[in-house]
């Protein structure tokens, strides 16, 4: 529909409308326009799918694959041996892991050691909650020597797995991934530089594993390239999704040699600010550079028992594998002495490769995106298209979809998670894809619904013009705060803003006005379309409001696309107008009843069963010295099968600082017959006003870790030495104002040594260990097949802790 003033009437042929866009200048006439539309969404539509395909996995190859390729199955042979069983650091079935890594890599005849030793944890981790962290690790090392050797190559996964499950994916993915390079690079001819295999231990508790080799192992003493293989999740593309800083030479490396490259500058910037944290963050901390991969759909099973080998893609695994094998081959054989650049890339997948540009054409490109969006307004003002009233109408209304698509998204989100709650404690749920075409469709509806109300008065024109301003704008902002992500609104915006010019300055009864939008969205469908389908699993449902963004700035670049579909391009008037504007309410009708059905579907579908249980937080603390027990969840709305053990709310931090501050859910627990961990002096000195302790730290029972803390209101911690290491003594809040959290800790215990100004009599210490697994408590009832576990560190975490005046 066109400017309200058109003096036009039915039946006569079409001729010139103003402000109507040009794309529909020359589609009157309902049938052509129907053509029109349908030949646009057509191509829109092979686009899409292009683009879409490019995303898929490789096909697995079989065990019998030749000696010198990636074999997914071959490598699946050796998921079966890791992920076995659970195998935290620190446990007997971590120790067979160990010695089957150990025995795969000496038998490719590589020089293979276990380098053994305490380390603190890498950089500074969120979930340290206890005081300073540290781990006794070991990690498997692995060389292949360089015939002529220029660095390092390092092929980095972890071996250990959550105290929850086995690790099927995580991190049995990327450690038989490296087993299956090592064989490859051993059947062929020599690299040039060393490449060097190394499995980390202890990633799931402090990372600790990498920092040690990454600070001490004597192979990384003059840093190299680090590629860091990850799974969090069982499905999907493999993202390289972490680059070192200035990375365009690593990028383009990456683009070069990895058979499948899917990765993205914006991922980048969107992992920095995510909390998660990998061993690739302990070489970053050191002098290294490289690259970081990982597939995420299907987080639901992450760190839980149901992430067995059987639910991994063995897709992903030949894709990880592809990749990392090309890598290792490229850098293997690269001089490795210059491989920092000046700058960051800029780089999104397309159809059959990865574009890259410099970093440092971020801002000119979007400054020139808001150039040419504004020479489309002013030329759009010339032609009578619309009138400077009207273009600013546009620009501010664009606003209206792109804000409320996200919050309705998020709405949505809340209405079905108040249905079913148990999804709060889900990364994703198990069976996402309902839920993520009900965010698209919402996003669809929402911006169809908003284009048929302004469309009549504000005109298609000066809607579309308005749009891209938006696109143009933001990347403007993004090339300041989030340069990575820049591309995703200056790109689409350029193209936007070429496409308009080309349609106004072409012959209007032709075809190239519609070419010409129609391709300008095409380039929006690439580069967008991708993102919106990595971003839903990347962030998953809980904030599906980023990717219903996304996909509404996708609607924006083809609002002339989406134009065609309203049933004429003005003029009509009366009944005949009155129709035509209730037919234009159709798309949007359509789209909104789709949001309601995929829901509906999602939560019929997506049920909690014996496959997929719904997941609870449980775990138990007891104070050895009083008997008092109880139970523990980090639930915010206790499920039923918890709410069975919890009753209140409660703050444990004075009474289990081992467990971090912060209110948990508790209820009263039965006290059981367990041990807290032995603290015996081993020397005790006083001079010139310090009390200089030497203690020895000793669970005794089988422990995952073991902590230790001061209450500071009876001595002040000056230093403290933790197996050897000086460890931070920066005090924390409240009564237990230095602690330490040690991982794995071995049989025969830790050394810890205090000096402290003592403020009154005794110092009062409180040690605590944490073993895990709950059924053998004593009023503990077995899980029905539909209540799950949620991955968690503290998941079924056994914790019993005592104070000693010393
Ligand atoms: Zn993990």
């Amino acid at each position: 529909m066109g400017a309200p003033t058109t003096p036009a009437t039915t039946g006569t042929p079409p001729r010139p409308i103003p402000g109507v866009h040009p794309a529909s200048r020359a589609l009157t006439r309902p049938r052509r326009r129907l053509v029109a539309a349908a030949a646009a969404l057509v191509a829109l539509a092979a686009v899409g799918a292009g683009s879409l395909l490019d995303l898929r996995t490789p096909a697995p190859t079989s065990a019998d694959a030749p000696a010198g390729e990636f074999s997914a199955g071959r490598a699946y042979e050796d998921v079966q041996v890791i992920a076995a069983r659970s195998h935290v650091a620190g446990s007997p079935a971590n120790e067979q892991v160990r010695a089957h890594l150990e025995q795969q890599l000496r038998g490719l005849g590589l020089e293979t050691e276990v380098q053994d030793t305490v380390a603190p944890e890498a950089g500074q981790l969120s979930g340290a909650a206890g005081g300073a962290t540290l781990a006794r690790v070991r990690n498997v090392v692995a060389r292949l020597p360089g015939t002529n050797s220029t660095g390092r190559v390092f092929l980095v996964s972890h071996y250990d797995s959550v105290q929850t499950g086995p690790g099927g994916n995580d991190d049995a993915a990327g450690t038989s991934t490296i087993l299956e390079v090592a064989r490859a690079l051993t059947t062929g001819p020599r690299p040039r530089n060393d490449i060097v295999f190394v499995l980390t231990d202890a990633e799931e508790a402090c990372l600790c594993g990498a920092a040690a080799f990454a600070a001490s192992h004597p192979l990384a003493a003059d840093g190299g390239v680090v590629l860091n293989l990850e799974a969090r999740g069982s499905t999907g593309p493999v993202i390289m999704f972490e680059t070192s800083r200035n990375n365009a030479k690593l990028v383009d490396i990456f683009g070069r040699a990895a058979p499948h490259p899917v990765g993205t500058s914006f991922a980048v910037e969107i992992y920095r600010a995510l909390p998660n944290d990998t061993d690739f963050t302990a070489f970053l901390d050191q002098k290294f550079v490289g690259l970081n991969s990982a597939y995420i759909d299907g987080g639901a099973i992450y760190h839980t028992p149901l992430d067995t080998p059987a639910a991994m893609d063995r897709g992903s695994l030949q894709q990880h594998g592809d990749n990392a094998l090309g890598l290792a081959r490229e850098f293997g054989g690269t001089d490795l002495t210059d491989l920092r650049s000046g700058h960051d890339a800029t780089y999104f997948p397309v159809p059959g490769g990865l574009v890259r540009y410099p970093g440092w054409l971020t801002l000119p490109l979007a400054l020139l995106a808001v150039a040419l969006v504004a020479a489309l307004g002013w030329l759009t003002r010339r032609s009578g298209r619309a009138s400077t009233g009207r273009l600013a109408a546009g620009f501010a209304l664009a606003l209206v979809p792109i804000v409320a698509a996200p919050v309705a998204a998020q709405l949505l989100w809340l209405a079905i998670t108040t249905i079913r709650p148990g999804y709060a404690e889900l990364l994703d749920p198990y069976r996402p894809i309902w839920y993520r075409l009900a965010v698209l469709a919402l996003a669809t509806a929402i911006l169809f619904t908003w284009y048929a109300l302004t469309r009549r008065r504000i005109g298609p024109a000066a809607l579309a013009v308005g749009g891209l301003a938006w696109l143009a704008l933001l990347g403007v902002l993004l090339a300041v705060a989030v340069p990575g992500g820049a591309y995703l609104t200056t790109v689409p915006a350029l193209a936007g803003a070429l496409g308009g010019l080309v349609a106004l300055r072409t012959r209007q009864t032709g075809p190239w006005p519609v070419v010409a939008v129609t391709a300008a969205a095409a380039v929006g469908v690439v580069i967008l379309l991708p993102t919106v389908v990595l971003l839903f699993p990347a962030l998953g449902m809980a904030m599906g409001g980023v990717a219903a963004l996304v996909a509404v700035l996708l609607g924006l670049v083809a609002l002339p696309v989406v134009d065609l579909l309203h049933p004429q391009a003005g003029g009509q008037r009366g009944l005949l107008a009155l129709r035509a504007r209730r037919l234009a309410v159709l798309p949007a009708g359509a789209a909104a009843v789709a949001a309601v059905v995929l829901a509906g579907v999602g939560l019929g579908v997506d049920r909690f069963d014996a496959a997929h249980p719904a997941p609870t937080h449980l775990m138990y603390a007891m104070d050895a010295g009083t008997g008092q027990a109880r139970w523990l969840s980090h639930e915010s709305d206790p499920q039923p099968w918890t709410d069975g053990y919890v009753d209140g709310v409660t703050d444990v931090g004075d009474d289990f600082p081992g467990l971090g501050d912060g209110e948990l859910r508790a209820g009263p627990a039965q006290s059981a017959n367990l041990p807290a961990p032995k603290l015996e002096v081993v020397a005790d000195a006083t001079a010139g006003g310090e009390r200089t302790l030497r203690l020895r730290l000793t669970p005794q029972r089988a422990a995952r870790l073991a902590t230790l803390h001061v209450d500071t209101s009876t001595a002040t911690v000056l230093r403290a030495d933790v197996a050897g290491r000086s460890v931070p003594v920066e005090p924390r809040a409240g009564k237990w104002g230095f602690g330490l959290v040690f991982h794995a800790p071995p049989a025969e215990g830790v050394e810890v040594t205090l000096t402290v100004r003592p403020i009154a009599g005794q110092v009062a210490l409180r040690a605590m260990d944490a073993s895990d697994g709950l059924d053998a408590l004593p009023g503990f009832r077995p899980r029905p097949p539909t209540v799950g576990v949620v991955g968690s560190h503290s998941s079924e975490m056994l914790a019993v802790a005592r104070t000693y005046p010393i």
